[in-house]
This record gives structure tokens, C-alpha cells and sequence, in this order.
């Protein structure tokens, strides 16, 4: 049996899950049990993780899994939560080889050597829904997958559409939302999806699962990859749940 409690916290804590078809629920609970068993939990900066913190961060990370042929993140050893955001030094060297060390804050961050870094009052700026389509969780839990099967890193895209690889996605994606800035209508997905591949990869994942149906409206190409990269289909467990009354 799939603990209540846990059961609660996915609900209350993880907001795609609201809208989850029951015709899932039962393999995304086992996933999450997996999940929960194979992956050791550390608390940095005083945070003494808790169940719902775990839970939390193990709903989000499975959502992704929910037809995942290749295993629970492989790679993954550990997970880390901070209480808060925190300082990475960043080492740069420039073409002259002059090296520069600095220290940005981060809110989280996904190391292909095993690791996630997150900071709990972000997860929870999510939960309370005050971080809007962005879902840091998410974020890093989807550079995980894109690092395991390199699907950002050059290789074909999975669809047949206009573009080949994410390299050309993000062209048409930077090319698309000048146009839209142009015409005065602001992106749905976040500006920082424009920087790189991984980065399209990793926020358009956000949007994917916090706001399938606009997402889909105005990125039809880029969701029909990643609802094949994921196997699943959000925009239709929101439809599928607001069939209109028919009046008798
Ligand atoms: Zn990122």
C-alpha cells in the first residue's frame, strides 16, 4: 500500500499531480516508492530533511519517468536540499587564458556526476504557486534526463518536424519569440529557455508539465518532442478533465 500521507503531500506538493488520469496513478506511486528507496536524501546549511521534502522533490522527479524506459536516474546518487539559495563559485578562463572566480546564487543546480542541488524555499515558492510556470524541480530533474540520454547534445530530434535537432529548435524558438516580443506578446516559456539547447530543454520541460495547454497552443513542434521524449500527454489530462456538462 501506497502511504496516505505520502499520497497528500503528492496532491498538495506536486501541482501536475492534480490533474494526473487515474489510469497513472498507480506507476507513477511505484515509481516514487523506487525512487524513494534508491536515492539518499542530505540536508546541507542546518536543513534536516523531512518526509514531505522528500516526497516532494521524488513526485516531481518521477512525473518525468512516467514511460521512462531507462531506469530512475541512473546517474543519481543524491539529492541535496538547502534551505535556502546558495553560493557556487563559478571559475572562468577567457580566451587569453586569464582566469576569474566568482560566486553566483543558485536555486538549483544538476551535476551529471550524481548529484541534484535544491533549495527548499524555492521548492516551496512552487508549491505556494508564487514561482508561476516555473518549477525548479523540474528544471534540474530534466538536465538529469537530457545529460542520460543526450537528446539536447546534438542527436535528431525524436519527431519529424521542420527542425532536426534542439540546436535548430532553439533557432526557430529565438526566431519565434522575436516576433512574438515584436507583436507585444510575451513568450510562454521563460527567457532563459533562449540561451542554450540544454536550457530550452530543461524550462520548455517546466512548461510541459505546469502549463500543457498554452504551451501546446503556442509551441505545437516543441511539445510534440517532448510529449515523445516523456511519453505522456499534460494538456490532455487537463482537457480530458473539463469535458463541458451536455445539457439533457
Ligand atoms: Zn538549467
Amino acid at each position: 500500500m501506497f502511504p496516505a500521507a505520502w499520497r497528500s503531500i503528492l496532491d498538495e506538493n506536486v501541482p501536475p499531480c492534480r490533474s494526473l488520469p487515474e489510469s497513472l496513478r498507480a506507476v507513477f506511486e511505484k515509481h516514487v516508492r523506487v525512487f524513494l528507496d534508491e536515492k539518499r536524501f542530505e540536508g546541507c546549511g542546518g536543513l534536516e530533511v523531512t518526509d514531505e521534502m522528500r516526497v516532494t522533490v521524488a513526485g516531481h522527479a518521477c512525473l518525468l519517468l512516467l514511460h521512462d524506459p531507462d531506469g530512475y536516474y541512473p546517474r543519481l546518487g543524491t539529492v541535496v536540499i538547502y534551505p535556502e539559495s546558495f553560493a557556487t563559485p563559478i571559475r572562468a578562463t577567457d580566451h587569453v587564458g586569464i582566469v576569474t572566480e566568482t560566486v553566483e546564487e543558485r536555486l538549483g543546480e544538476s551535476w551529471e556526476e550524481g548529484t541534484v542541488v535544491l533549495a527548499w524555499d524555492s521548492i516551496q515558492e512552487v508549491i505556494r504557486g508564487g514561482s508561476g510556470d516555473c518549477n525548479v524541480i523540474i528544471h534540474e530533474f530534466a538536465h538529469q534526463i537530457d545529460a542520460q540520454r543526450k537528446l539536447s547534445a546534438g542527436r535528431p530530434l525524436l519527431t519529424q518536424g521542420d527542425c532536426r535537432n534542439w540546436e535548430e529548435l532553439l533557432a526557430a524558438e529565438q526566431r519565434r519569440q522575436r516576433t512574438a516580443f515584436r507583436r507585444g506578446r510575451p513568450s510562454v516559456l521563460d527567457p532563459y529557455a533562449f540561451t542554450s539547447p540544454e536550457e530550452l530543454f530543461a524550462v520548455a520541460s517546466e512548461t510541459f508539465f505546469m502549463r500543457p495547454v498554452r504551451f501546446k497552443n503556442n509551441h505545437s513542434e516543441l511539445y510534440t518532442e517532448l510529449r515523445t521524449v516523456y511519453g505522456v500527454d499534460p494538456a490532455e489530462w487537463i482537457i480530458t478533465q473539463h469535458v463541458p456538462c451536455i445539457p439533457r
